[in-house]
């Protein structure tokens, strides 16, 4: 007799030219934000509400977040539920609705929004960001329900808005105004990972982009006492900015690279002739911080170093956070959602899963801030966001298998 977890796995392996048509049809429908000049993912919305009422799910909510900048009036956010035997915890796969815009059409070599199919290669905007995680759920909600399973504990589907501009119309929304997550219920994002599927992402560092703008007098090249010079006070201070690599050293191996980073980087345009000494030098930092730094402590450093520089060269330095996202607390790389993974990885592609943490900068920070563990894991190749992005079929096949081994193994 086949295992739930095997009937489930052999029944998505059919599902090939169904993956297919759903990412043409999504893909079809450019959810952009209205930023980027697009109308939101309602008529995304209503084609994935569409294919969950086709393959027969009951327990759907929307729930709408008010945007007055959509024709819609709201940017939706849709819970699924499958029942479970056990009501009480739920496995949850979240993934987002809007994707960012195509780019440059000259970098496409075809249409960014219709799919094409080169080998097991689907090409189009949106297809791996995040439509691979999308298509597997959904995978996962037809293979249970064609076999007629009733699943230990509840599977859950999220499909949210506003992902790529900052979730405040989406998960975030979301989590301050209804109660979706129970504190057992194990969270995937499949939204990130590697080409062989070993990374499970567990804990980010905080992100702080810092404008620094040194002022000193400008003057002319050949009278360097009349003015203060902005670029070499600036230079200065770059360099001692390299000390906070030694003032925040903490290590962790979950990390990679396993350190705090502080990188000098955008430089303003200042003079743009050789014989004018410049008044004022505007550079910028990317700071990625360990989670058991504060950012205001970087930021106080970075003040300190400056104001060194202007008592001895007379410059006067302003220092500008212009972005900052404070490291969400870790998810445990003992959490029973990683140990799970790990489990179906191993079980599904072979491959040993790794705990790991990353720069910054995925949606599961916004769930670990409200308390609750959470894991990205995905396989696949992180073409988003670029010209030609593609997914390969056998990825989105693959993980609705390890999320079939999640629920059911
Ligand atoms: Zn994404």
């Amino acid at each position: 007799m086949p295992t739930a977890y095997e009937k489930v796995a052999a029944r998505i392996d059919g599902y090939r030219e169904l993956i297919i048509d759903w990412q043409r049809r999504l893909t079809a429908i450019p959810a952009l934000d209205p930023s980027s000049g697009g109308d939101g993912e309602a008529k995304k919305a209503a084609l994935v509400l569409e294919l969950l009422a086709q393959m027969g799910v009951k327990e759907v909510q929307v729930h709408k977040a008010p945007d007055g900048r959509v024709s819609s009036g709201h940017r939706p956010n849709i819970v699924a539920r499958l029942p479970g035997a056990d009501r009480k915890r739920t496995l949850w796969l979240m993934s987002h609705m809007d994707v960012v815009p195509a780019g440059e059409l000259k970098n496409w070599t075809g249409d960014p929004w219709t799919v094409r199919v080169e080998g097991g290669k689907l090409i189009g905007r949106g297809v791996e960001d995040n439509q691979q995680g999308l298509v597997s759920s959904l995978c996962l909600a037809r293979a249970l329900l064609e076999e007629k399973l009733t699943p230990p504990f509840d599977l859950g589907l999220l499909f949210v808005a506003d992902e790529e501009t900052g979730n405040d119309l989406g998960i975030k929304w979301l989590l301050d105004n209804h109660a979706v997550f129970g504190k057992d219920d194990l969270i995937v994002v499949p939204d990130g990972g590697e080409p062989d599927g070993s990374m499970i992402e567990v804990a980010e560092k905080g992100i702080l982009w810092v404008k620094v703008t040194v002022k000193g007098k400008q003057t002319h090249g050949s009278t360097p006492d009349r003015g203060i010079n902005a670029h070499f006070a600036a230079a200065e201070l770059v360099v001692r900015l390299a000390d906070l690599y030694k003032r925040f050293d903490k290590r962790d191996p979950v990390f990679d690279p396993p350190t705090s980073t502080f990188e000098a980087t955008k430089v303003e345009a200042g003079v743009p002739n050789v014989n004018t000494i410049p008044g004022e030098h505007t550079f910028y930092l990317d700071c990625r911080v360990m989670p058991s730094y504060g950012l205001d402590a970087v930021i106080a450093a970075i003040k300190e170093s400056a104001a060194a520089v202007d008592k001895q060269r007379g410059t006067r330095t302003e220092v500008e956070p212009t972005q900052r996202m404070d490291a969400a607390p870790p998810t445990s790389p003992e959490a029973p959602v990683v140990l799970a993974l790990k489990k179906a990885v191993k079980a599904v592609y072979r491959v040993e899963g790794k705990a790991m943490g990353i720069g910054g900068g995925t949606v599961a920070a916004q769930i670990r801030r409200k308390g609750y563990s959470a894991a990205v894991w995905s396989r696949m190749d992180e073409t988003m966001h670029g010209p030609d992005e593609y997914c390969l079929l056998d990825n989105i096949v693959g993980d609705a298998k390890v999320f079939a081994h999640l629920l059911l193994a």
